[in-house]
């Protein structure tokens, strides 16, 4: 043993070497994901308050590895955003989620599908022509696809992502502003962007119905989106009191554990042909 170099560090080195080592594992196993179609989509229910009906859902994106199980996002993200992967990924979730939007409208149950976008596609010239594609492949009515965008991805060059949004805008799809409020989003910023609904953030969320602070966020949000006529979707509503308070507070839709786990594409549809309060 080295002098001075106590137990606790030689721990942390394990620990580091370990992380190491399940970070490259996770890495090989993630290079074969896609081509193996280990990749699967998952849906999260919104609730409409006006109409007490499901009238969207979020994709997420779960990677069934043969070698890890069920990785979680968190873990597979990053990865895939730092080998540009993501790209290729972020494409298969467009038609995928284009697919499974058209097959629903096709059914006679239109439910609008939230895609999330990662800094990378952002970035990517690809971008449009995978929506484009989506689009197309699907035949899904436009609108029904909407694409989830947070601040970090406009921040950096505000004039890309203006011209972006307005091209979106022209495909006629949806675009809805994620995570808002935990950003410096000002309202100079979220004026200039051209979108559908602001999703208040889980942070807020959590703590409605018991902070002052909190309530006067939330309460602030649903002021901006009535003045921009846009919706709120509010985000992770675990129990029915913060679901009453975000009702009373103006909010249009909530998305979380309350409503409902993100669940396959069949269970999201039971659930969302239920007669509401049935
Ligand atoms: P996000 O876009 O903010 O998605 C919401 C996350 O909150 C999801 O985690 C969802 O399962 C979780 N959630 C929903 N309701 C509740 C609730 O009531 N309580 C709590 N505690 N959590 C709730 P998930 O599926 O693990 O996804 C994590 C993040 O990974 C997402 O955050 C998103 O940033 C990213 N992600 C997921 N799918 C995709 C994808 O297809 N593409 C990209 N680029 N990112 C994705
Ligand atoms: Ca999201
Ligand atoms: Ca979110
Ligand atoms: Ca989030």
């Amino acid at each position: 043993r080295v002098q001075g170099r106590s137990w606790a560090v030689a721990d942390l080195d394990e620990l580091d070497a370990q992380h190491r080592q399940r970070q490259l594992a996770l890495e090989q196993a993630l290079q074969s994901a896609l081509n193996n179609d280990e990749f699967v989509l998952v849906y999260q229910p919104q609730l409409d308050f006006a109409s007490g009906r499901i009238q969207g859902c979020e994709a997420l994106l779960r990677w069934h590895s043969p070698t890890l199980g069920v990785v979680p996002p968190a873990q597979f993200i990053g990865l895939l955003e730092e080998s540009g992967r993501i790209v290729d990924v972020g494409a298969w979730v467009l038609r995928e989620a284009a697919r499974q939007a058209a097959a629903w409208e096709r059914a006679g149950m239109p439910l609008r599908v939230g895609v999330n976008l990662s800094a990378r596609q952002f970035m990517s010239p690809r971008l449009t022509a995978d929506i484009e594609a989506a689009l197309h492949a699907s035949g899904v009515t436009p609108a029904l696809l909407e694409l989830e965008i947070t601040e970090s991805l406009t921040m950096h060059d505000v004039e890309h992502a203006v011209a972006l949004l307005q091209r979106f805008r022209a495909l006629g799809v949806s675009v809805a502003l994620d995570d808002f409020g935990v950003g410096h989003s000002s309202l100079a910023y979220v004026l200039q962007f051209p979108i559908d609904v602001l999703k208040i953030d889980r942070a807020f969320v959590t703590h409605v119905t018991r902070g002052r602070a909190d309530r006067a966020i939330v309460r602030a949000i649903v002021a901006l989106a009535q003045a921009l006529g846009v919706e709120t979707i509010a985000e992770g509503v675990e129990t029915q009191r913060q679901c009453d308070f975000l009702e009373a507070l103006g909010v249009t839709q909530v998305q979380g554990y309350l409503i409902g786990r993100p669940m396959t594409a069949a269970e999201l549809e039971a659930l969302a042909r239920r007669a509401p309060g049935a």
